[in-house]
């Protein structure tokens, strides 16, 4: 556990709401949010600022005869992660670990999850990971690149380069029974503690709350990429989703964004892409 006394961590990283949810009987949503009002700093924009959560959040896919997890989650949440992967696992063995990127959000908890299953393997672009954790096997580190898959059973989880990386080892996977896609950074969305969203899927919501949440990013696909013209990912990530279209998409900063808030949600963020122009500072867009 990290090395910061456990109250605090407990009122940065929380779990509010339903938290594990079952989205599919097949689809575990685990994880919780950082929030601005644990802040050891205080909350950003003092008192007066609402206290606001950005999702710290990954999944479990039950397969037919394997299990994957994908992206182990920020390390501030495994004092909940332990017991929420008990909880929608129901004794079944963790198979494999995608890792998105090199980073705590996402990654954080990689040594403590393949301790706790032993016959876990992480797959991903792993090939600096023995530098994080010298204390794991390589052949529990396996490489995988475009278009690599692993069987689940009654399905293929496909790795798929990313269009746009936060970090140089950054990777897409994709369900092809769920048609869920996961891109770790995009299509995250902050919500405010008032609203009491922490569990909620846009869907769920009412269209007003729905409608003022995605207007406030988290993170964006574009986001210190100012200098380069992105019409050309947007098109990519287009095509992308002509040969892998989805019926799910998330990240580890949102719900699973589905139904009928899916083709908005893709669309506002292409449609940033498409018409930023080159120089202009992303954080002015919204
Ligand atoms: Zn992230
Ligand atoms: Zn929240």
């Amino acid at each position: 556990m990290s090395e910061l006394p456990k109250e605090t961590v407990h009122r940065t990283y929380i779990v509010h709401g339903a938290m594990p949810r079952m989205v599919t009987p097949d689809l575990a949503w685990v994880g919780g949010c950082a929030s601005s009002g644990g802040y050891p700093t205080g909350n950003i924009g003092g008192e007066a600022r609402q206290i606001s959560h950005d999702p710290c959040v990954a999944y479990v896919i039950m397969g037919s005869q394997k299990t994957i997890m994908v992206d182990p989650g920020h390390f501030g949440l495994w004092y909940s992660a332990d017991g929420q992967l008990d909880a929608v696992l129901k004794g079944r063995q963790l198979d494999y670990v995608y890792v998105s990127h090199q980073e705590i959000p996402h990654t954080g908890n990689l040594g403590r999850l393949l301790q706790k299953y032993p016959g876990a393997v992480a797959l991903g672009d792993v090939r600096d990971y023995h530098l994080f954790h010298p204390e794991v096997d390589l052949d529990r580190l396996q490489p995988m690149k475009h278009g690599d898959k692993v069987s689940l059973g009654d399905r293929d989880i496909v790795f798929l380069d990313a269009i746009w990386k936060d970090l140089s080892g950054t990777m897409y996977v994709y369900d092809t029974k769920l048609k869920l896609m996961y891109t770790p950074d995009i299509f995250g969305h902050i919500h405010y503690e008032h609203e009491n969203v922490c569990s909620t899927m846009l869907h769920e919501m009412p269209d007003d709350l729905a409608e003022s949440i995605m207007k406030r990013p988290g993170i964006g696909p574009i986001y210190g990429l100012k200098a380069r013209d992105q019409k050309l990912r947007a098109q990519a990530f287009r095509n992308m989703l002509k040969k892998y279209p989805v019926e799910i998409i998330t990240s580890g900063h949102c719900s699973p964004i589905m139904g009928p808030r899916l083709q908005p949600v893709i669309d506002r963020i292409l449609a940033v892409a498409d018409s930023l122009p080159r120089g202009l500072d992303f954080s002015s867009i919204f």
